[in-house]
């Protein structure tokens, strides 16, 4: 448990996969907040990003045809509050852990709000659980304690609590 998922994030690439390469959709490839964004906190983690596929589709052939004897990762990244609709594929947690098993390379899912209950039961949205996340098979699972969980926030994000 760290400061917030951009450590989490930070903490698991760079241990993860420093120097190698990480997987991950171009749909994906997402800015939340003021500052965290996926090929910035990749870079500084010392991880080499592979993007693969297109912004509205991401087939797990894409993956499949960019993995090397340097993959170290495969990432999927839940777009929270940003939706690209119509004409789309993404591949799913599920289909990520299938092909990490079939090559021997974990799977790493930053979840982003960290939904504990299922919010489709109070008529809201569909949001992927934590738990549906790890019964997925996701090795390495990231979510903020401070979306929904209301945990305590560094400073700089105080106006978003308050909020
Ligand atoms: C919010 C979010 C982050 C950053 O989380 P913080 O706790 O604000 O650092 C990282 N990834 C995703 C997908 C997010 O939604």
């Amino acid at each position: 448990m760290v400061n917030n998922n951009a450590s989490a994030v930070l903490l698991a690439l760079g241990t993860l996969a420093k120097g190698k390469e990480v997987i991950v959709s171009r749909g994906q490839l997402v800015e939340i907040g003021g500052s965290f964004r996926i090929p910035e906190v990749m870079e500084q983690s010392g991880a080499i990003l592979v993007d693969v596929g297109a912004t509205n589709k991401t087939h797990p052939r894409d993956y499949r045809s960019a993995v090397t004897g340097e993959t170290a990762l495969l990432l999927h990244v839940h777009t929270s509050n940003y939706r690209i609709v119509g004409f789309t594929r993404e591949t799913t947690v599920e289909e990520l852990v299938e092909l990490g098993s079939e090559y021997k390379i974990p799977v790493m899912s930053d979840l982003g709000s960290g939904f504990l209950v299922d919010l489709a039961k109070y008529g809201l949205p569909k949001e992927p659980s934590v738990q549906e996340t790890v019964a997925a098979g996701a090795d390495v699972v990231t979510f903020s304690g401070d979306k929904l969980l209301g945990g305590p926030r560094p400073a700089s994000s105080w106006a978003r609590n308050t909020i």
